[in-house]
């Protein structure tokens, strides 16, 4: 029986990770729920799953009586840390949405739980940090993610063999096929919809303008300590590869499956071990074909970005991040143009002085700063709509 927190119950990744956990009742303990606002969300998974804790950023105004004294219920913008250190937990599933993962992702380690991470935006500002932790407390980082997923999957049968390259496969997002100036001026509705997968509002926009996949080079270097020159992004538009990995002999592995989280999320929770998750099988006889192009960096230059900042190194990929963030959610309340995110998340990125091997503060310092410039961009005339 492993016992598992999970931070950012009511989201996408989160309400998934509750269904397969309770699908395999057997094995796993729901033992602590935290979310930041969605009270009623989680009154309901506290209903189904009774944690010990439940914790919200936000109090509401009144907990339901049903509820009120089953677990024990924490609030307040400190939540993440302070229900990863109460918490009785092995495993902690983190899946908030962000960087505000970050804190938690390192409090986690250091408190020697394992870490199952959906969350890639910690890893993109703080991969050398994060990383470093994991192998001196000896705690694997187990990827959510389901490129890296895939990646790990196929590395279990390497047999030690280290992997050449890396290939991520992209679907391409909803606006794969339109002209450049199309995409500029795409509309909410439209970045909203994609076409393989239903997640998040953050990650959805971050897929359509390709930022998503930015941000998995990134995710991958440093999960799989890899160069960026030895990690490839390959779109394939069908979602069925998962992700490649290519040996010294020229041999690809690969692993693929339905579009459907629930595999690399009980992945994380069951590895090595396999466990039903309840999804679709993949049926090759009614699979038209599997198809490849290679990116387009002109269409969608937020992909550009991530390599232009892995050269750069140190600090610059949570500057990425950080006006990434900012950048998503100025386009989700109309501020910005679709066009403008990427041109926003490069203009920070040449405006904040790079910090080589920063410690955690200076990389929650930069990600502020980033913050700060990349709104200070906004309120100028050019970034109007
Ligand atoms: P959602 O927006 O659906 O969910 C985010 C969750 O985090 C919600 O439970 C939200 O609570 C909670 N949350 C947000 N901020 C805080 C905070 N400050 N403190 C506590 N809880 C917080 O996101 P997704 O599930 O789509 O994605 C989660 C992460 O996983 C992201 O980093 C994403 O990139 C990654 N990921 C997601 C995939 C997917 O298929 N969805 C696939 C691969 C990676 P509330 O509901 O109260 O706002
Ligand atoms: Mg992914």
């Amino acid at each position: 029986m492993r016992k598992i927190a999970i931070l950012g119950s009511t989201g996408s990744i989160g309400t998934q990770a509750i269904d397969v956990a309770l699908r395999h009742s057997d094995r796993f303990e729901v033992t602590a729920l935290v979310a930041h606002s969605s009270s009623e969300k989680l009154f309901e998974q506290v209903r189904l799953v009774h944690p010990k804790i439940a914790a919200l950023t936000i109090e509401p105004k009144e907990i339901p009586e049903d509820i009120k004294n089953s677990c024990q219920w924490m609030f307040g913008s400190n939540v993440l840390l302070d229900v990863v250190r109460a918490c009785d937990a092995d495993d902690v599933l983190v899946s908030v949405v962000g960087v505000v993962g970050l804190a938690a992702v390192m409090e986690t380690l250091k408190c020697g739980k394992r870490v199952l991470l959906a969350n890639k935006e910690p890893l993109v500002a703080g991969g050398e940090l994060v990383t470093a932790l994991s192998r001196e407390k000896n705690l694997p980082l187990l990827p959510v993610d389901s490129e890296h997923s895939a990646i790990f999957q196929c590395l279990q049968g390497a047999q030690g063999n280290a992997p050449e390259r890396l290939i991520l496969t992209a679907s391409g997002g909803p606006f794969r096929t339109w002209q450049k100036e199309d995409i500029y001026l795409a509309r909410k509705e439209q970045a909203l919809k994609h076409p393989n997968w239903v997640m998040g509002r953050k990650i959805t926009i971050d897929s359509a303008s390709m930022m998503n996949k930015a941000l998995e080079v990134i995710e991958a270097r440093w999960l799989f300590d890899m160069p960026a020159e030895k990690i490839d992004v390959l779109i394939h538009p069908q979602s069925v590869i998962h992700s490649m990995v290519e040996f010294a002999d020229g041999a690809v592995m690969a692993q693929l499956g339905t579009p459907d989280m629930r595999l690399p999320i009980l992945y994380a929770m069951s590895w090595p071990q396999r466990l039903e998750t309840g999804g679709k099988r993949l049926d090759f006889e009614t699979m038209n074909a599997l198809t490849f192009e290679k990116p387009d960096m002109d269409r969608f230059p937020g992909l550009r970005l991530a390599y232009d900042a892995l050269k750069a190194g140190g600090t610059m990929s949570a500057v990425l991040n950080g006006a990434n963030e900012v950048a998503v959610d100025a386009f989700l309340h109309d501020r910005i143009r679709f066009g403008q995110i990427a041109q926003l998340v490069e203009e920070t990125m040449l405006s904040i002085p790079v910090i080589a091997s920063p410690t955690l503060e200076q990389v929650f310092e930069c990600d502020l700063a980033a913050r700060a410039k990349a709104n200070e961009l906004l309120s100028s005339s050019r970034f109007a709509v």
